[in-house]
């Protein structure tokens, strides 16, 4: 099924977010995890892509498939594409036709100086054309509330985000962001450049110190007073963070219902336990 069918009911469309085990790792340790997932019914799961992937050892393809076979959940597999060429995405693809599996989150990745930078494709609406061309795929683009940090400003950001959605990205998927407010006057900024697809707003459950040192390094999300003085306050005190850092994430999400958000995509960070609390919380305002 093509996940963008998902927002044509007349609800709130809700997915979660899980990344494949450590190159070394079994394939089988995802289980736990979507198992604990599995439960909760969501509309279908998105699996990362680690940076400079392959068709050899691509764990995305393989949990994509297991979620389709064994758990029966639409998958969605992430595809980078600044470490591959064209006849290394095709292979991806037809592994992910083999799989049947007909949702893909089409990316460019971050730079890495670590890894060859190939020239195929030069931004995400690159790879979508190409995909939308190789294969009945429906294909969703990544969204930045707040601007893509290589972006000048974010108005440019959104006019670029206009050729992914020209390409063909039929819905779009945003960075984390603990500030409702930035992700309204980035969706009015869409509608603005005639960006019309459903944008699910991704939403991140902050449940240690560790995860915030490095999102805030990573992705440069602002964070909001509210926010800080949880993180100060509960800092220390493990349990009292993770409680806090869920009800920070449910406040979010009924806000963003309540104004008629298309979507909501939690960032499970393969825990469910958090996964759970947070759908308990909110299943019957969807
Ligand atoms: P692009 O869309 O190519 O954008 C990159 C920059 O180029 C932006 O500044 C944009 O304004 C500009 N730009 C875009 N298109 C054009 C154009 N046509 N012409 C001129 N300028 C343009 N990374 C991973 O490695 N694996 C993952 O699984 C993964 N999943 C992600 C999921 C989500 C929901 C999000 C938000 C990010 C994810 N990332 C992942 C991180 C992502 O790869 C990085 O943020 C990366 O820096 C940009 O990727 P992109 O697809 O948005 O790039």
């Amino acid at each position: 099924m093509k996940i963008i069918d998902k927002f044509k009911a007349d609800k709130t469309v809700y997915s979660f977010e899980v990344f494949p085990p450590k190159k070394d790792d079994d394939i089988k340790t995802i289980y736990k995890t979507l198992d604990g997932l599995s439960h909760l019914n969501p509309d279908f799961i998105s699996v990362t892509y680690g940076a400079g992937g392959n068709a050899v050892d691509n764990k995305t393809c393989q949990i994509a498939a297991i979620l389709k076979e064994k758990y029966k959940i639409e998958p969605l597999a992430h595809l980078t594409c600044i470490n591959s060429d064209k006849s290394e995405v095709l292979a991806i693809l037809d592994q992910l036709k083999t799989a049947n599996v007909s949702n893909i989150l089409a990316l460019r990745g971050d730079k890495n100086p670590n890894e060859i930078e190939k020239t195929d494709f030069i931004h995400s609406s690159d790879l979508t054309e190409f995909i939308l061309k190789n294969g009945d795929f429906s294909v969703a683009g990544a969204c930045y509330p707040e601007g893509h940090f290589e972006s000048e400003t974010k108005i440019l950001d959104v006019l670029n985000l206009k050729k992914k959605v020209d390409a063909g990205a039929s819905h779009l998927i945003s960075q984390l962001f603990f500030d409702n407010e930035c992700f309204y006057s980035f969706k009015e900024h869409c509608r603005l450049a005639n960006i019309n697809v459903p944008i699910e707003a991704g939403i991140m459950p902050v449940v240690n110190v560790r995860q915030i040192e490095r999102l805030v390094s990573l992705c440069g999300a602002s964070l909001p007073n509210k926010f800080v003085k949880i993180i100060n306050r509960y800092g220390t005190n493990k349990e009292a963070l993770r409680d806090a850092g869920i009800a920070y994430a449910i406040d979010q999400i009924v806000d963003l219902i309540t104004n008629g958000v298309e979507g909501i995509h939690l960032y499970t960070m393969n825990n469910p336990y958090v996964a759970i609390k947070i759908t308990e919380a909110i299943k019957n305002l969807l």
